[in-house]
């Protein structure tokens, strides 16, 4: 594994999220019935800095990718604030997004779903470049030929189509248009996940690459917490719309202080098979963001759980290397006693 400079204090901060909340109401069945609110994401906080990346984890339908979406705008904040170089961008207007887009962009899991099927690759490329009015024709040519370069794609493939690419070849074509525009945040959505594993850390390389290239903000969004190891500067652990614990990535892999953290390190497959590695097996599926736990919301599951853990929500604290941590173990109010919740 390629070793990261974790000590990113230094750098100039770029996004700043506050207490970010995301609410919908669902779709009443009739009438009558009574109204209910899915809580997606509910009072989230973290920064990230240049040339830095942030890994998102948690399970399906934590909230991971609606936070993706809060933070570029796609989707509006019930409540909270989303900063970027410090000035406020929710509720911006269409034409003030439209010139932060420069700077903000998204690379999606889906590459094929993400492009255009009727456009040859260097018009894909060349397309936000024309949306935005830069360059002649030639100046926006010799770009396109540039960031073919950059991604490692070679110079006959501009005048192919979409579906004449390998999955591998199509996503670094998204990654090619995400970065014509020389952006400095790129939120990353599970990115190689549809990927085949054998491109998988190509595309992952890559992705260093440029970013140290180009000094690139990642916020990256996955499940597969071997490319979040390899990948990230620090790391938020989202646990039913809530981050419960976040700090530097080895700290977070080799230290985690969070039950439902340990039970997600566990699962990453290690390299000695002599090492004393014990899987944490969680029981039961996540609950409902509709109607979640009172107190802490992995009361439910966590093996360690006592009555005041349902009672009384855990605030973010500071323990360990760096970590915040959410949790009544970490805050002292319980001692660690394994109960019936979830097995080792
Ligand atoms: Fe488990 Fe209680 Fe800590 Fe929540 S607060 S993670 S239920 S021990």
């Amino acid at each position: 594994m390629a070793p990261l400079d974790t000590g990113s204090a230094d750098r100039a901060e770029i996004l700043s999220v506050d207490a970010l909340v995301r609410h919908f109401s669902k779709r009443r069945a009739h009438p009558f019935a009574k109204s209910e609110v899915i809580r997606a994401v509910d009072g989230i906080s973290f920064d990230l800095r240049e040339g830095e990346t942030l890994g998102l984890v948690g399970e399906s339908g934590c909230g991971k990718t609606t936070t993706g979406r809060l933070v570029l705008g796609i989707d509006e904040p019930t409540g909270g604030t989303v900063r970027f170089d410090g000035k406020a961008v929710s509720g911006m207007s269409a034409a003030a997004w439209r010139d932060l887009r420069r700077d903000m962009q998204m690379i999606f899991q889906d590459p094929m779903g993400a492009l255009d099927p009727r456009m040859t690759v260097a018009a894909q490329i060349e397309e936000p470049l024309k949306i935005h009015g830069i360059g002649t024709k030639d100046e926006r040519r010799a770009k396109v030929l540039d960031m073919l370069a950059a991604v490692g794609l070679p110079e006959p493939i501009r005048t192919r189509y979409p579906h004449e690419l390998s999955g591998g070849q199509q996503q670094r074509v998204v990654i090619a248009r995400a970065l014509i525009l020389k952006p400095r945040l790129i939120v990353c959505d599970e990115p190689v996940s549809a990927l085949d594993v054998s491109v998988q850390a190509q595309v992952v390389n890559l992705l260093a690459d440029l970013q140290a290239k180009f000094n690139l903000a990642y916020l990256f969004i996955s499940h597969d917490l071997k490319v979040v190891r390899h990948l990230s500067h620090r790391v938020a652990v989202m646990y039913l719309g809530e981050i419960v614990e976040t700090g530097p990535r080895d700290a977070l892999f080799d230290n985690p202080l969070h039950p439902y953290t340990q039970a997600l390190m566990s699962a990453v497959p290690v390299p000695d098979p002599e090492a004393d590695h014990q899987r944490i097996i969680l029981t039961g599926d996540p609950p409902s963001p509709i109607n979640p736990p009172t107190g802490c919301r992995f009361h439910t599951r966590c093996s360690y759980a006592e009555a005041v853990c349902a009672e009384k929500a855990p605030a973010l604290k500071t323990a360990g290397h760096d970590q915040r941590v959410a949790c009544h173990i970490v805050d002292g109010t319980i001692t660690p006693r394994r109960t019936a919740a979830a097995g080792g």
